[in-house]
């Protein structure tokens, strides 16, 4: 094994927590403001346009304010994309993942980050959280140019000039990290985190954090 591939959201930091308390802190700006709403008929209404619209689409609160029939939405919008920012600020990797990159690092493994998403937005994430200084390069779907799927995977590999049996993806979700980086030939770790934590794996290892990852990953 030479390379290792990391997902980001709840692999490498906790994203469904902080997506939970992010979006609570923006309807409560939003309710501060004046919206003339209650908190939890907000948030009810503004998770149901995120299942509708998916989480990357970028008009979530503009959306928001449509359906509730706010005639000026410019201030709303503007709490909640307040409210939403200040959480961000907060959130940090998950306690062991600064160490276990560092000391892989130093063993000699080179790192990369593979993920869906916008790169904009995927950046972000990995600069607030203090990890991009860990990883030589970081992949992700909108600039690859599909979404997580053996192609995704195999783009990179020709991108890397490398083999697929000496690299290894970790991520926390089947259908997204596991089995296509397996069909790309692969070998893959599960961590078991996040809203996608339980279910069948047919991951080379399954681990509840990154702490076993290095012998791990000198067995494969
Ligand atoms: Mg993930």
């Amino acid at each position: 094994m030479k390379r290792i591939f990391f997902d980001i959201d709840d692999t490498l930091f906790p994203s469904s927590q902080f997506a939970e308390k992010a979006r609570k802190n923006a309807v409560r700006a939003m309710v501060e403001q004046g919206l003339g709403y209650r908190e939890d008929e907000v948030y009810s209404k503004l998770l149901k346009i995120i299942r509708k619209k998916g989480s990357n689409y970028p008009r979530h609160f503009d959306l928001l304010c449509r359906e509730l029939g706010v005639k000026r939405p410019a201030r709303y919008i503007a709490a909640a994309i307040a409210g939403y920012h200040s959480t961000k600020t907060g959130i940090l990797p998950y306690p062991e993942v600064k160490k276990v990159l560092s000391l892989l690092k130093k063993k000699g493994y080179k790192l990369y980050v593979a993920t869906n998403g916008s790169s904009l937005k995927q950046w972000d994430k990995l600069i607030i959280l203090g990890l991009a200084p860990y990883f030589e390069d970081v992949f992700v779907s909108e600039e690859i140019g599909s979404e997580k799927s053996a192609a995704f995977f195999r783009k990179i590999l020709k991108k890397l000039r490398e083999r697929p049996g000496n690299c290894v993806m970790v991520g926390d979700r089947e259908e997204k990290d596991i089995f296509p980086a397996k069909k790309a030939g692969m070998a893959t770790v599960r961590v078991l985190r996040g809203k996608y934590r339980s279910g069948k794996s047919a991951a080379d290892f399954r681990v509840r954090n990154l702490k076993p990852l290095r012998d791990m990953i000198k067995k494969l």
